[in-house]
């Protein structure tokens, strides 16, 4: 059975594609670079595209993960960047979308990414799955990120959308970000250091992302949190302990804003998110709480 990816070549996708390669699944993944220099990075007999066109409306696709996305955090936000933040995903999905309309045989299911930025900043408030979202730019950019997506729903295909939290693991993330100064003695909470960070170890993703698949009624929305958020003051303790160095440095609110502009309220806003609909469904995480996970992703 084939899988259509995209953002197969990423962070998360990188370790999902080989362990639906495990699974059984050959693979598609949708991918602007050149498919030489990205091949040995993916599962063997791994077919890439660089365009959905390549897909005839006569191949059987059992399902497509879509996770394509222009990165969120690498440079300050100018207007230019936020469209093409925006314009990455929404362009994406909606050809994902005109290729499900296409197909004679219908995918069984699409999953979808999105953030946990979908809530906006959530101040103290406990996030669940039906949680009233605050505007702004994460929450506008993910709105109509899953709007696109859940025209697939209207084709009747089993959706389902994934509002992650920051991803915790080895190479890549945001914490391959973060350890460098924390390794030197020199990290500390962000601003206020009472914002919450809902945040989730790698394993956990794909797990969830094999166990949607493989559970036909499971659709709809997912906060992919673990169950026990932290605050920002609390991640950088538990960073400090893990790492066995002083993390006691805090860094201003106002350098944050000096240094990354709008960006900065990636670090100073947040969401108590918990994983209501995973858990009451029966998801089992392998990462409950953050020192483990941390101990985890840091181990070499
Ligand atoms: P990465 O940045 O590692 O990978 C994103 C993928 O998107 C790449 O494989 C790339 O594929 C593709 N891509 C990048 N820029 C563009 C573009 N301009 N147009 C089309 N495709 C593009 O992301 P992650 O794996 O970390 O995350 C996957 C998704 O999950 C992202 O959309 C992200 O926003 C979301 N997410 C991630 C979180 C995290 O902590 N990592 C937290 C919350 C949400 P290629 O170069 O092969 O074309």
């Amino acid at each position: 059975r084939n899988i259509l990816i995209t953002g197969g070549t990423g962070f998360i996708g990188k370790q999902l594609c080989h362990h639906l390669s495990e699974q059984g699944f050959t693979l598609t993944v949708l991918s602007r670079q050149n498919p030489e220099t990205i091949r040995s990075t993916l599962p063997p007999n791994t077919r890439i595209i660089n365009s959905l066109s390549k897909i005839s409306a006569s191949e059987s696709i059992a399902g497509i993960i879509n996770l394509a996305g222009e990165p969120i955090a690498d440079k300050r936000w100018s207007e230019t960047r936020k469209a093409l933040i925006k314009e990455s995903r929404i362009a994406t999905t909606q050809k994902i979308i005109s290729l499900m309309q296409r197909l004679s045989e219908k995918p069984d299911f699409f999953i979808s990414g999105s953030a946990a930025g979908y809530y906006g900043d959530q101040k103290n408030q406990s996030v669940d799955e039906n949680t009233p979202p605050v505007s702004g730019f994460t929450h506008d950019l993910c709105a109509e990120w899953e709007q696109t997506a859940q025209q697939a729903a209207e084709l009747g295909i089993r959706t389902c959308i994934l509002r992650t939290g920051l991803v915790v693991g080895k190479s890549g993330g945001f914490l391959s970000k973060m350890l460098p100064p924390f390794k030197f003695g020199m990290g500390g909470p962000m601003g206020p250091g009472t914002q919450w960070m809902p945040w989730i170890h790698q394993n956990d993703i794909t797990s969830i992302i094999l166990w949607l698949i493989s559970n036909p009624n499971t659709r709809g929305i997912y906060n992919l949190t673990a169950p026990h958020p932290v605050t920002n003051q609390e991640f950088a303790r538990c960073l400090g302990k893990v790492l066995r160095r002083p993390a006691i440095l805090p860094i201003p609110e106002f350098i944050l804003r000096l240094i990354f502009g709008e960006m900065a309220i990636l670090f100073l806003e947040g969401q108590k998110a918990t994983p209501h609909n995973l858990l009451q469904q029966g998801y089992v995480f392998e990462f409950e709480y953050l020192e483990d996970a941390l101990n985890d992703a840091t181990r070499n």
